[in-house]
Formats: C-alpha cells, sequence, structure tokens
C-alpha cells in the first residue's frame, strides 16, 4: 500500500513535469533584441493566439512549451516588427499606378516616362505622375508645361514634385480645374510667367486640379493597397501611421482589415476637413452610423489629426522666419490662417484627441509650437505631434520638452535633403535643421519615419540615415552634421517601441515582451553590429504579424 502511494505521487510528479503548455508557435536558436526598456536580448520566444506568451533561453523555453509549429531561426536576428511613424500607405499604393518620376535627371526624362506610361496605359482617363525633383535636373529650375501641352493637348496631366508640395499641369488638366493666369490661392502659388501659365503649383493650388482627378474605383483601391501591403510586408513593416485620410478611405482599410485582404496594422490620422470632424465628433449630426468617435481594432487605430502649417522647403514653401538664403525676399507661407490652425486645435483639444501636424520651416514650427502650448500648457500625456520638425530656430527646441510635444522626424529627409538644404538656410540656419539628437534630447523619445512615397519605404534606409547620415555612396565622408546622429539603440527604438508611444500603443506593440503582439522580423544579419557600409543590405528573411508569417523571402 505505502508502496502504491508513493509510485503514484512519484507518476503524478512526473507527469507534471513533463506536461509542457502548448503554445502556437516556438521560435528559437536567435539572437531576439526585445527592445524591452533594459534592452535585453533572448534565444527563444513563444507565441499563442497572437501574441508572445514568454521570452527567454532556448533549452528553457523547449523545456516549458510544446508548439503546433517551431521555427529554427538559425541564429539570426529577430527585432520587433518595424514601425513607420510618418508615412502615406494609401498614397504609396496609388502612386504604384502612376508614373514613376523619381529620380529622373531632367524634364526630357520626365515627359519620356510619361510618354511611355501613356501607351501602355492608354485608357486612363487622366495621365498622373509623382516623384520629380527640380533639384536633380539641370539648372535647378521648375519645369514648365510645353512640352506636355504638345503632347497631350487632350488628355489632362498632373505630375506632383516628390514631396507632394508642388505639381506640374498640363493646359488641358489647368483648363478642367478653371485655372487662369494670374489667379491667386491663399496658402499656394499659381506660377504665371509673362502673362502666361507656366503649369507650376504650389501647396493649395494643386488642390484645385486634384479636385477634378476622377476618384479611384474601390476595386483599383483595393489593389492598389494590397499591393502596396506586399511591398512594406517585405522591408519588416507592422504597423503603418498613415497621416491624413478621410474617414471614407478609413473605413474602406477597416472593410479590408475585416475580410483579411489587409492584414497590416494602420495608425491612422484623419485629415483637416469639416466631414473628418463631423465623423469624429459629432454623430448626431450625421444621423447615421458611421460617426463612431475613436476607432480600436486589432488592426486599425484611429484618435488624431493631421493638419499642415506650411509647405516643404524643396518647393520653397516651408515657412521661415527670415527669408530664404537662395530667394531674397521670399520666407514661404502658411498652407492655412493662423486662425484656422488655432481653431483646430482648440476642437481637437476640447474632445481629447491628438493633433499631429506637418511643420517644416521655423516660422511653421514656432507658430506650432506657439499655438500647441496654449492649449496644452504644461506638462500632460495628449502626445500631441509636430510631423518633420525640419527646421528649428535654437531658442525653441526646449518648447518641445516643456509641453510634452513629439517630434515626429523622418531621417531620410536629411540626405535626401543634405545637399541643397544649405542653400536654402544658409549656414547659420541649416544647423538647427534635421537636428534628431537635439530633439531627441527634449523628451528622452522620439519616433521615426519615412514620409513614403516621398522617401523609399525602407525601414534600414531610415536606420542608415540616422545613424550614419550619410548617402548610399557614403557621402559626405564624415557624414551631414552628424553631432546630430543617433545611436544604433536609439534609432531601433525610433522604429518601434517609441513609434508605438507616439501612437499611444506602447503597451501592446513596440517591443517583444509577455502580451504584446507577436509582430517581429528575421533579418540575416545583426543590425546592432553590422559595419556602416553594409547597413543598406541587411535583409529581411520572414516578417510575422500577430504570430503569422506574411513574408518570406524566396
Ligand atoms: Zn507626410
Amino acid at each position: 500500500m505505502r508502496i502504491l502511494i508513493c509510485s503514484s505521487a512519484l507518476f503524478f510528479l512526473l507527469n507534471s513535469c513533463i506536461q509542457k503548455t502548448k503554445v502556437d508557435l516556438l521560435v528559437y536558436n536567435a539572437t531576439i533584441y526585445t527592445v524591452d526598456s533594459s534592452f535585453s536580448i533572448a534565444e527563444a520566444m513563444a507565441v499563442n493566439n497572437g501574441k508572445i506568451v514568454e521570452t527567454g533561453k532556448t533549452s528553457g523555453l523547449q523545456s516549458k512549451y510544446s508548439a503546433k509549429e517551431a521555427l529554427d531561426a538559425q541564429a539570426k536576428f529577430i527585432y520587433p516588427g518595424f514601425i513607420d511613424a510618418h508615412a502615406h500607405f494609401v498614397g504609396y499604393g496609388q502612386s504604384l499606378y502612376t508614373v514613376d518620376l523619381y529620380d529622373s535627371k531632367s524634364i526630357q526624362e520626365v515627359v519620356q516616362r510619361v510618354k511611355s506610361f501613356d501607351s501602355t496605359h492608354p485608357d486612363e482617363p487622366w495621365i498622373l505622375g509623382r516623384g520629380w525633383d527640380q533639384n536633380k535636373f539641370p539648372g535647378k529650375a521648375f519645369p514648365t508645361n510645353e512640352m506636355l501641352n504638345e503632347l497631350f493637348p487632350g488628355k489632362p496631366v498632373l505630375l506632383e514634385r516628390v514631396d507632394g508640395h508642388a505639381s506640374v499641369a498640363n493646359d488641358k488638366a489647368l483648363q478642367l480645374a478653371g485655372v487662369k493666369a494670374g489667379d491667386k490661392i491663399q496658402g499656394g502659388e499659381i506660377e504665371t510667367k509673362n502673362g502666361k501659365l507656366t503649369g507650376i503649383l504650389i501647396d493649395n493650388a494643386v488642390d484645385l486640379v486634384v479636385a477634378r482627378v476622377p476618384p479611384q474605383t474601390p476595386a483599383k483601391l483595393k489593389a492598389a493597397l494590397i499591393e502596396a501591403q506586399k511591398n512594406c510586408f517585405a522591408v519588416g513593416l507592422t504597423t503603418i501611421d498613415d497621416c491624413g485620410l478621410s474617414y471614407t478611405v478609413v473605413s474602406f482599410i477597416d472593410s479590408l482589415q475585416k475580410t483579411g485582404d489587409l492584414k497590416m496594422r494602420i495608425y491612422a490620422m484623419l485629415s483637416d476637413a469639416t466631414a473628418n470632424y463631423d465623423y469624429a465628433f459629432q454623430k448626431a449630426r450625421l444621423n447615421d452610423s458611421v460617426g463612431r468617435g475613436k476607432i480600436k481594432t486589432d488592426l486599425l487605430h484611429v484618435c488624431g489629426f493631421k493638419v499642415y502649417a506650411d509647405g516643404a522647403l524643396g518647393s520653397r514653401g516651408a515657412c521661415l522666419l527670415e527669408p530664404y538664403s537662395d530667394k531674397p525676399g521670399w520666407a514661404g507661407f502658411l498652407l492655412s490662417s493662423r486662425q484656422h490652425l488655432d481653431s483646430v486645435a482648440k476642437i481637437i483639444y476640447d474632445h481629447g484627441w491628438q493633433m499631429c501636424t506637418h511643420a517644416i520651416g521655423d516660422s511653421g514650427n514656432r507658430t506650432m509650437l506657439t499655438i500647441y502650448g496654449k492649449y496644452l500648457k504644461g506638462k500632460n500625456d495628449l502626445r500631441w505631434r509636430i510631423e518633420h520638425v525640419q527646421v528649428i530656430n535654437e531658442n525653441d527646441f526646449k518648447l518641445f520638452g516643456e509641453y510634452d510635444i513629439i517630434p515626429s522626424v523622418q531621417p531620410t529627409h536629411a540626405t535626401s535633403d543634405m545637399y541643397w538644404a544649405g542653400d536654402r538656410l544658409g549656414a547659420g540656419r541649416v544647423k538647427g535643421a534635421y537636428a534628431f539628437k537635439q530633439l531627441l534630447d527634449q523628451n528622452g523619445w522620439i519616433p521615426l519615419g519615412t514620409d513614403f512615397p516621398v522617401e523609399d519605404i525602407s525601414p534600414f534606409k531610415t536606420f542608415y540615415a540616422a545613424v550614419v547620415r550619410k548617402d548610399a555612396k557614403g557621402w559626405p565622408a564624415n557624414g551631414f552634421q552628424t553631432q546630430n546622429a543617433l545611436t544604433r539603440e536609439e534609432a531601433l527604438r525610433g522604429m518601434t517601441i517609441w513609434a508605438a508611444k507616439a501612437n499611444f500603443e506602447e503597451n501592446e506593440k513596440g517591443s517583444l515582451e509577455k502580451g504584446k503582439f507577436a509582430d517581429f522580423v528575421i533579418l540575416d544579419e545583426d543590425l546592432m553590429k553590422e559595419v556602416p557600409e553594409k547597413l543598406l543590405d541587411v535583409k529581411v528573411m520572414k516578417t510575422f504579424v500577430g504570430g503569422q508569417m506574411v513574408y518570406e523571402r524566396k
């Protein structure tokens, strides 16, 4: 009898030892940068129901868990899925179906690309393109529409500059939009020379023509978003902040996520338009079911507005305190009145939403810092953001810390603009431009993004630009204003946990810790140790969203 009790106790003990916890996935034999608060490194990770159950040693987790699927990472490197804190996911998807004008070296090349697009897409009622940059043309002057008028007298053509803040339109497009020589518009410019339209439109003037472009069909938009998602998963992105969408497009994204067509997590900011404020705040007035306030699903989060203060430096639309160094008497402009910016800050503040404002020039930034300060008053956790924060007057840096204002920056803008930023700003003022380290020091954290399709979608380019501050060819040899470079750990945090924090999502993503979404990437090399010259060659082997593989390198 005694022996019997003993052996059954032993059996129970043994059984409880070998009884493993069942999980969906066990990843092992990896170097896992968890990006937790102590930046700890693990070897293995157990995942169940899309979330992380535990991280630790391979031996420990293997003896504790039995997994439906075990993944040997073959000593490769795992990071939290990358978050792009400022991008235009929908715009990027749409750009995949328009003329690609990136890196064209002359207006002749632009026209050539438009011609070949037209020959392969003869049924398109409009020809839309994006990506030209006059800084890459001989003479660096804005193009005119003469050649486009000759080639396409009956078909409207609208070609956006790389930054989306200027466009060249042919006469047919201008005529459809009712734009005439000498017309004026607030927050924009319609270029007229010798009494004739040149086709160049800046900022709000572009919208006059955009309003005439027929809307994309839902089927086409769906195809564009799925194509965009595929490319973004391939570079390791698992969350994208889309900065400025209409509520109708947000609803469309929601529907594609619900059917499983879109697995990308989206943090969507609504754009500054009456219909969007009604949608967000005034359910009763809309008198239907769509006005539903903040939106939070596992894949979609909406709790902020995107507003524009000024334009961009490349097209000299950024609003500066003093005139441009390469255009005397011209200091750029605000895209809307100070009164408008103040009134939207008030309505956003009163409803407890997040305000995210595009500000590039030192005057645009000072305007927004002052308006934000008026409502935020002091320390707070509303996480109001300024997007781009490119040129800051030395007296204004401290305001970010005083009011807990988040500078949301794009490191590749620094390395794309460094060739001519000094011409626009002059040697003194450029020191306060792209000052990421100085901005990081204000609050102790900073989210990073790309602003794609203005820049490439690749987070590796963001990492390289933030840390090395050189172009892909290694220029300049000593880096561009490297006193404002970030460390590798800071750059990685900016692309993961700090980006999550800018979206109020730091408790669910941005690091690989118990209870968080199992969004992660497996890379072939170690971002934290790879030599600078090879950082741009690091490749994504696999991307996971919620424990599900969404990309595998072939
Ligand atoms: Zn943007």
